[in-house]
């Protein structure tokens, strides 16, 4: 699905990823754990096509598009969806507003108002956010914890096949945490799709049933696990974690 080779990032000519490399295959869900400001975002955001981001050298592939040559646009178009650790507010543009031009983008053909109205509310009541949202500000006025789940919501309705998940739990209270993983599963479940979270919480990696932990260091995967991963990293911290005691366990990975 997801195949990234050799990829480098700078920013303001600082380079932050340097001979990045990660696969991964439809239905598998991968999270990359990292001290603060090692570049997790970058990878996010280079994935999207955010232009801030200048690529260096290497390559993105997804279902054999090139993605480096594709706009933002096409690269959403393609299926690939990203959850920003912190959402922005675009005040004055409402999310059933948003949603239907882009539902009708991406089928060719205008959706029926009472069928998109039904789905939304079914949303809406699944995420327990009030149906109010469906006609607010796209994140206006919203809490970060809103924030997230209006992210969730966009996400049942435009339907990704790829899902990238920056800081998932940062905002969500204990309980919407819950209720959001709650329904990243079941839309995984349900929809042929990858996921890729950003998390340091390995309860919540845990939950979502995380097939693969990768670890960032100097602007590389520096070592791959399973679940076991997460939790030593929760135990010792990053510093145990060097290049040379968990690189074959990186190399099956790439
Ligand atoms: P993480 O998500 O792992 O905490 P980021 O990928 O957000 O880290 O950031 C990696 C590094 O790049 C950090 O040092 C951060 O300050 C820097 N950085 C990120 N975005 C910008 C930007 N727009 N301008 C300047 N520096 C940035
Ligand atoms: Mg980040």
């Amino acid at each position: 699905m997801l195949k990234i080779e050799n990829l480098s990032v700078a920013i303001n000519n600082k380079k932050i990823l340097n001979d990045f490399n990660l696969k991964i295959n439809s239905k598998e869900i991968h999270a990359i754990m990292g001290p603060n400001g090692i570049g997790k975002s970058t990878i996010c955001k280079t994935i999207i096509g955010d232009s801030n981001y200048e690529v260096v050298s290497g390559k993105i592939n997804f279902n054999s598009h090139n993605l480096l040559k594709l706009d933002i646009t096409k690269r959403a178009r393609l299926g690939i969806f990203l959850v920003n650790q912190m959402p922005i507010e675009i005040p004055g543009v409402t999310n059933a507003e948003m949603l239907r031009v882009a539902l009708a983008e991406k089928t060719g053909e205008n959706v029926g108002l009472f069928e998109f109205n039904k789905k939304m509310e079914e949303i809406c009541e699944k995420l327990l956010i009030p149906k109010s949202f469906i006609h607010r500000g796209i994140n206006e006025g919203m809490s970060g914890g809103e924030r997230k789940k209006n992210e969730l919501l966009h996400l049942w309705m435009l339907e990704p096949k790829f899902i990238i998940l920056d800081e998932l739990d940062s905002g969500l209270d204990i309980d919407s945490l819950k209720v959001v993983c709650k329904s990243i599963l079941e839309y995984y479940k349900t929809h042929d799709c990858s996921i890729l979270i950003i998390s340091h919480n390995p309860e919540l990696l845990e939950s979502l049933n995380v097939s693969h932990v990768h670890v960032l260091k100097e602007g590389k995967l520096i070592a791959s696990g399973n679940l076991n991963l997460a939790a030593k990293l929760a135990k010792e911290g990053f510093k145990g974690i060097t290049k040379t005691n968990n690189i074959s366990e990186n190399k099956k990975d790439e």
